[in-house]
């Protein structure tokens, strides 16, 4: 279910009005034509234990409660997941890892999530992804998720109940920072490091809190661990509960407001509401070393 969100302020922000105009633009989308071709081929080809299924091969939507407190974001559809079963992380191994820790901490109302009917309902809690297609190889480009990142702006623009944002692994933490505006209004030297576990209060308040991917190279190999995911999700639940994440500034991304303009300014970096402790706000190691992203 989605909501009208707010009164359009520029002709992006017409262009998606609530979040269900974003899903409808999503579903429907052919900017980048390599993406369209391959959701598309695998959905033709299916993976051998699949072939009686009929795949969805089409950008896969974001997912959630329109007032949702907590903003996941991953990389982007898994070929035989999310573009099989049509919603974010759902049927594969990523999503099962996901939807185990989400439900664990109360934002999910169940503990898989492996079709879009099989009744899951997520709680104060909505995901999204850098790139809606699922790439070759896991790898977009920078020119498709530049291309895919409006979808993601107007999604932060219309949650505007959001305290606590998630990043799964580096590509979703760039395409996070890009697209709330905070990677040009922060000099590289401000803005919070990817490390799994790093937490950082972004200047209007905003938690951000780094994970590596739930992906199978990360959680076979170990570098992403039972207890390392469950700190990340844990944390933000405990966040959450205390009020310590401040209410966004409500008119951040887009406004015609001075004060706004001056906030997200490249020039005038945003004016913190507390200033933060140290470069890129206040960091927590949650348990793991500094590597790759998943
Ligand atoms: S990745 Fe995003 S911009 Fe590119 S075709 Fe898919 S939905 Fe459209």
């Amino acid at each position: 279910m989605v909501r009208t969100g707010p009164v359009p302020r520029s002709p992006r922000d017409a262009a998606y009005p609530s979040l269900a105009a974003v899903e409808r633009a999503v579903v429907d989308c052919v900017r980048c034509p390599r993406l369209v071709a391959h959701c598309r081929s695998v959905a033709r080809g299916k993976k051998r234990e699949f072939r009686d299924q009929e795949y969805w091969g089409r950008p896969v939507p974001g997912f959630g409660h329109n007032r949702a407190r907590l903003l996941v974001v991953g990389l982007a559809p898994a070929a035989h997941g999310g573009n099989r079963t049509g919603r974010m992380f759902t049927g594969d191994s990523s999503g099962d890892w996901l939807y185990e820790a989400l439900h664990r901490f109360g934002f999910a109302s169940r503990p898989a999530s492996v079709a879009r009917d099989d009744g899951q309902r997520l709680l104060d809690c909505y995901i999204s992804a850098a790139a809606r297609c699922a790439p070759p190889g896991n790898r977009p480009t920078r020119e498709e998720l530049a291309s895919c990142r409006p979808y993601l702006e107007a999604e932060i623009r219309l949650l505007r109940r959001v305290r606590v944002v998630v990043a799964l692994g580096r590509v979703a933490y760039e395409g996070w920072l890009k697209a709330a505006g905070w990677w040009s209004a922060l000099p590289a030297r401000d803005r919070p490091p990817f490390r799994h576990g790093v937490e950082a209060r972004l200047p209007d308040g905003t938690i951000l809190l780094c994970s590596f991917h739930p992906s199978r190279r990360n959680t076979n190999t170990g570098t992403l661990t039972r207890p390392m995911w469950h700190a990340v999700f844990r944390r933000a639940r405990a966040i959450l509960e205390s009020g310590r994440a401040a209410p966004r500034d409500r008119l951040r991304r887009g406004s015609r407001d001075p004060a706004a303009s001056r906030r997200t300014g490249r020039r005038s970096p945003p004016t913190p509401r507390r200033p933060p402790p140290g470069p890129g706000g206040r960091r927590r190691a949650a348990g793991a070393a500094d590597s790759a992203e998943g």
